[in-house]
């Protein structure tokens, strides 16, 4: 059985215990990972603290090259980094190879954009004000395990090239992608800029009450961000959370049904429906409801759902049994409540596959409509008018995302602007890139990630205010 090392200073190392990595698909077991210890995650804080001299004053053309080292790594090591993430994960081969392609923009991008010029905010015979982009100090970075290997770069990639270092820990159940990147990334950056550890969920607490941490960026539940709020408070750390979200979906009366249905389909299964920004409930008007939900199902019947290594699988497992238990209780609430047309009965063999599966004719109020399943479900419920569904999409704690389906952009634009969230998406939904700021309203988050926005969060300002007509003394 492979066995994996934590990178910490430099070195690989082991935990001071292990768990076993099950392949989703099947359930057996992968591999062994390493859990760190309170005194290990010390040892891999200290490193950082140590590092961070050196690397703050390493120029930032010289952090950029590094980073640029870091994607030429996952270039070269891009199938085997893929293989790796299809079986822990369970998306498919060709999604787990797009998750690497797609680490490699992320972190080309912070590359590309890591200058923070000083910006001179005043300037006149007497004055010169200028503020400066400072890092923070030792960066944590807690990831999920939806994308394990993206999550990853795009916290490393902007904490590192601002100066910052950084110790990331990945999820308990998808934590090898992570650790193999460490292992390959050994040598490019100096001893103790990038650390790797993992856990086996209960090491979070520790990390977001570290005195010697700065900065905490975490993806993951809602509860689990405010829980990190709370022990963050103590050393008052700065943090990014990037939490859950139930993303409201509104099709207009006047949508094309079958482009809908394309588009619709595929940002709310996409992953298995394990993206934050996923499309979670949809809204769609009285008069095209039939066409569309039948639309809809039509996809979600043809969909082949299995083992990721599988080339004709399109849609991988749940990623664990917890989630897996989740998404079949939500699944008996759709049955209790609405009428299944797509999928709804999981297969009583091992592994975590669940049929992508469609309820209509539900109503706001029960579970699967106001929660979020964090798995491939999907609820249809019809609407009348156009403000009251408005008020609907927008009656959620989470606030994540939203999207407005209608031929008319106008029309489209005017409805977008009512909806509360962090990014509205017009004809499309999960829609996103390292050029675009991810940002969340409510309880789907603090912060931002991605884009300038997102790397500024890795700094901090400082104000440099000159008086220039201070005199020298004369002796
Ligand atoms: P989770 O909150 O259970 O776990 C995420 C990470 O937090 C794991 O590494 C876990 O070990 C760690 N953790 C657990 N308890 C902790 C604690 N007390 N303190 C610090 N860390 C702790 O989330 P999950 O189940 O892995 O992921 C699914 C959730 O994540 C969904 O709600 C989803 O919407 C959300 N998510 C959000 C985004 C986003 O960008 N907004 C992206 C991916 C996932």
């Amino acid at each position: 059985m492979n066995s994996y090392k934590m990178l910490v200073n430099g070195e690989l190392i082991d935990g001071s215990s292990s768990i076993e990595i099950v392949n989703p698909a099947n359930e057996q077991v992968l591999a062994k990972s390493p859990v760190a210890s309170e005194a290990q995650l010390d040892i891999a804080v200290a490193a950082a603290s140590a590092a961070l001299p050196g690397w703050r004053r390493t120029p930032v053309a010289e952090r950029a090259r590094l980073l640029r080292s870091l994607v030429n790594c996952l270039e070269k090591n891009a199938e085997e980094l893929a293989t790796l993430l299809s079986t822990e994960q369970g998306k498919p081969l060709a999604q787990a190879r797009d998750e690497v392609a797609f680490s490699q923009a992320f972190a080309s991008h912070f590359a590309d954009i890591a200058e923070t010029p000083v910006e001179v905010l005043l300037e006149n015979d007497t004055d010169r004000v200028e503020v400066h982009r400072k890092p923070l100090g030792v960066v944590a970075g807690i990831c999920p395990w939806n994308f394990p290997l993206l999550i990853a770069v795009y916290k490393i990639a902007p904490a590192v090239v601002t100066g910052n270092t950084i110790i990331v820990k990945p999820a308990p159940t998808t934590p090898l992608t992570a650790l193999k990147l460490g292992e390959l990334a050994q040598k490019i950056f100096p001893a103790g800029v990038l650390n790797i550890i993992a856990d086996d969920n209960g090491l979070g607490p520790a990390i977001s009450s570290h005195p010697g941490i700065a900065k905490l960026s975490f993806t993951g539940s809602t509860p689990t961000g405010k829980r990190i709020m709370a022990n963050a408070a103590d050393t008052l750390k700065r943090l990014t959370l990037e939490l859950g979200g139930n993303d409201a979906a509104i099709v207009l009366d006047d949508a094309n049904p079958e482009e809908a249905a394309k588009g619709i389909f595929s940002a709310a299964f996409l992953n298995s429906g394990q993206v934050c920004i996923a499309l979670k409930r949809l809204y769609v008007h009285d008069s095209i409801y039939d066409d569309l939900c039948e639309q809809i199902a039509a996809l979600a019947n043809a969909a082949v759902v299995g083992n990721g290594l599988d080339p004709s699988t399109q849609f991988g497992p749940v990623q664990n049994r917890q989630q897996f238990e989740k998404v079949c209780d939500y699944i008996a609430d759709a049955k209790a409540n609405g009428r299944i047309i797509a999928g709804g009965t999981v297969p009583d063999a091992p592994g975590f596959c669940v049929p992508l599966t469609v309820v209509r004719d539900i109503e706001d109020g029960c579970r699967i409509v106001d929660e979020e399943p964090f798995g491939p479900v999907l609820p249809i419920i019809r609407y009348s008018d156009v403000d009251d569904v408005i008020d609907r999409a927008n009656n959620s704690s989470f606030g994540l995302g939203g999207s407005v389906w209608s031929s008319d952009l106008v029309r489209a634009q005017q409805v977008a602007e009512q909806i509360d969230c962090g990014t509205v998406w017009i004809n499309q939904h999960c829609a996103f890139g390292p050029h675009i700021p991810l940002a969340s309203a409510r309880e789907s988050g603090i912060g931002v990630e991605f884009a300038k926005e997102g790397l500024l969060e890795y700094t901090g300002m400082k104000v440099i205010n000159i008086k220039k007509t201070y005199s020298t003394p004369t002796h």
